[in-house]
């Protein structure tokens, strides 16, 4: 099949496939010979023979190239375009699941090696430095950092620098940004589309998690013109998972990055369009159409709103967690995280399956780990399975245990303090402290409950039962007063209102 869409090349010993740096690539599967891949300083990583292929998540979200491959025995290969393989994805369910599988694995290995992707040159004590690390760690970037206190090169190599221009940060390929803002580095790396001034649509999809891509699918795909915005990476929270087990359809369970993958996949299928990085920060509603004012000026005029901006982590209420968040303090344990933990006094708080679902995981990358949460029982707030999970796995669990405070230099944590005077010698940890709902930013304009979670339905004194204060603005997901927080639930609303919004848009069709 790959055969039939793509074309038939050879190559020489020597030949590069494709560099560090290039704008992209096309899927390359091996008929005959070799490839060696590297990294910036030309170490070999792996190398592909004949029915291997070489490919790796850039592909698919358009992210510049961060390896060189060269071919070390006479190639004969099909290259399928980008755009082919994208439509063909869609079309072969085994394909699919083959190659997607792979390149997520991939880009996890990546993220574990020093040496590949974007370089951060940055003080540790730095508020934009631990931004732009941050939003590497969001975006799955494969990164490093360089602390100038800790190199003389990179001291020298940001030494010239005003104040104002750094972090500097080194692209794949050499070039160079200084203190970029989150857009400006997702631009440079190539990934992501860029708004116009003024969009007008018929859906505004505000938030990219479960509940927004569930209704970019079903807006696309019954004919809504669709622009979905999300202020960091298209997941959302369930992004950040390691394992959904619960999600319909996948009785082995599905990693948080592949079904956030699969479904930006499946919502560009239908030419949903999806904006990353942009944020929500006021909504005006009007008569006809309502007007969202993104940061960096755009303004969205949409037939329809809906709100989809989920939850966020709640924070640890001690003294200064700010100069230890992405240093040593973490809301989510990926493989980068389990890589820096290896061997070390670990601390995960809460009671909740996703704090047992983190501990399992560090424990599983070899970390010492000790649970913290507050009841008398886990088992009044965590499955069952997870609990033995925790013993199998040498987790240790301390009940009617806080924290007070946070001890360490620089952002490096050296130990925490408990209510109780207790000290515990731990280098990192890892907060599951809930979340509280991500609506400050729509101020009072549709009606709230006292949490902040948006009102729907007969409570908001809508006649929708997705539908807020404001008619044409809808909520779906995690960001709902009285939804189940949950992914199925999640999409399953977010598809729901792709009906409410038909209804409203043409009620003549939609009673038919
Ligand atoms: C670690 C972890 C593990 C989990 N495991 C499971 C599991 O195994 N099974 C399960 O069913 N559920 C699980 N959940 C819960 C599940 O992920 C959530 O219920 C689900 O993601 C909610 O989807 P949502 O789209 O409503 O909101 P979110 O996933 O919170 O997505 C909202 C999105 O909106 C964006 N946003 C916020 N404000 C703005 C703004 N102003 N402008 C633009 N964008 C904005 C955010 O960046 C975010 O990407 C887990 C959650 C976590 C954190």
């Amino acid at each position: 099949m790959l055969a039939q869409h793509g074309e038939e090349r050879t190559a020489e010993v020597g030949e590069a496939l494709f560099r560090i740096g290039d704008e992209t690539y096309p899927f390359i599967a091996i008929v005959e010979g070799e490839a060696a891949v590297t990294d910036a300083a030309g170490e070999e990583i792996v190398r592909h023979g004949a029915s291997g292929f070489l490919g790796e998540m850039n592909l698919l979200s358009g992210q510049t190239v961060f390896l060189t491959a060269v071919v070390t025995e006479p190639m004969r290969y099909i290259a399928v375009d980008r755009e082919v393989l994208r439509q063909l994805l869609f079309e072969d369910g085994s394909l699919s699941d083959l190659l997607l599988s792979a390149f997520v694995q991939r880009r996890e290995l990546l993220q574990q090696r020093e040496g590949v992707g974007i370089e951060i040159v940055g003080p540790r004590d730095s508020s934009e430095t631990r931004r732009l690390l941050d939003y590497a760690r969001h975006m799955r970037l494969p990164y490093s950092w360089t602390d100038p206190e800790e190199s003389e090169e990179a001291a020298a190599q940001i030494g010239q620098l005003d104040p104002s221009e750094i972090p500097l940060l080194r692209l794949p390929g050499g070039a160079e940004l200084r203190r970029p803002t989150n857009g400006e580095l997702s631009r440079a790396l190539g990934i992501g589309l860029e708004l116009g001034e003024r969009e007008e649509v018929d859906l505004l999809v505000v938030g990219g998690g479960p509940a927004g891509l569930g209704a970019a699918v079903y807006g696309a795909s019954e004919g809504l013109d669709t622009l979905l915005i999300e202020s960091t990476v298209l997941g959302g929270q369930a992004g950040a998972s390691r394992r959904i087990e619960n999600y319909l359809g996948f009785p082995a369970g599905i990693s948080g990055t592949e079904l956030a993958s699969r479904a930006v996949t499946q919502a560009r299928k239908f030419h949903a369009r999806t904006a990353t990085p942009y944020r929500a920060e006021a909504l005006e509603p009007g008569s006809d159409r309502h007007l969202v004012r993104l940061d960096g000026g755009t303004e969205v005029r949409a037939r329809a709103v809906l709100l989809a901006t989920g939850a966020e982590y709640r924070r640890l209420p001690v003294a200064e967690l700010d100069r230890y968040e992405g240093i040593s303090v973490f809301y989510a344990a990926g493989p980068p995280e389990a890589q820096r933990c290896g061997a070390q006094r670990v601390g995960v708080v809460g009671g909740g399956n996703s704090a047992a679902q983190a501990a399992v995981w560090l424990a599983r990358g070899g970390a010492l780990v000790t649970l913290l949460h507050r009841r008398a029982d886990l088992s009044e707030t965590m499955s069952r399975y997870l609990i033995d999970e925790l013993e199998r796995y040498g987790v240790a669990v301390r009940d009617r245990s806080e924290i007070a405070a946070l001890r360490g230099e620089e952002g490096q944590l050296d130990g925490v303090t408990l209510t109780d005077g207790e000290q515990l010698p731990l280098s990192f940890l890892f907060l599951f402290l809930g979340a509280s709902p991500c609506t400050d930013w729509l101020g009072d304009v549709v009606a709230r409950c006292p949490d902040g979670f948006i009102l729907t339905g007969p409570e908001a004194g809508a006649d929708g039962l997705l539908e807020t204060s404001v008619p044409g603005v809808y909520a779906a997901g995690d960001v709902r007063a009285g939804s189940i927080k949950r992914c199925a639930t999640a999409v399953g609303e977010g598809a729901t209102v792709v009906r409410f919004v038909h209804e409203r848009l043409a009620p003549a069709v939609a009673s038919l």
